[in-house]
């Protein structure tokens, strides 16, 4: 099974010929040569599978597993599973109307505590003791005016490691 893989990996995928470590390989045979999500075969897939944290999917799983859309700059990036933070998915921004609505201050924050949202049908909740100001929006358009228009319209999100590092440079906080 081992050859088997080697050589799948070498001549089929259509990226790039592909090298699993040894213990990827291992962790494939493991789990049936399967994507654990979808259950399909490696041997399918048009492009290597991701073998991560011991699981192996495929790449359309492992994107709707692990890589988010940054609504700010609308940069892919890779969520980060950072074992030292419980709240690895913290940054976030707050739109100019949002803010409005909350009664705080638009701008760039991170979680110093939980629960940082609470969503229902209706309505977010956002624990204001919870959250850190990292930048004003006023302060970070100042320095990217490009991303106006998002922080205009009604809405907040995560965001990249990138852009709050930005957030960080033109913070007063
Ligand atoms: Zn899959
Ligand atoms: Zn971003």
């Amino acid at each position: 099974m081992k050859d088997k893989i080697i050589e799948h990996a070498k001549t089929n995928y259509s990226s790039s010929p592909h090298e699993f470590t040894d213990e990827e390989i291992e962790t494939i045979i493991k789990v049936d040569c399967k994507c654990e999500s979808c259950d399909k075969s490696i041997f399918e897939l048009h492009d290597f599978p991701k073998v991560i944290n011991g699981e192996v999917l495929c790449e359309d799983c492992y994107e709707d597993e692990y890589i988010d859309r940054c609504l700010l700059c609308e940069e892919s990036y890779e969520r980060l599973d950072d074992e030292d933070s419980d709240f690895p998915k913290s940054p976030f921004y707050l739109s100019i109307p949002s803010a409005e609505e909350q009664d705080m201050k638009p701008g760039i924050y991170v979680a110093i505590s939980y629960p940082v949202f609470r969503s229902d049908m209706f309505s977010t909740t956002i624990y204001k003791e919870n959250i850190k100001l990292i930048c004003e929006a006023d302060d970070f358009l100042e320095k990217y005016p490009e991303y106006k228009e998002v922080f205009e319209e009604e809405g907040g999100n995560f965001i990249c490691l990138e852009c709050l590092i930005k957030a960080k440079k033109c913070g007063t906080n």
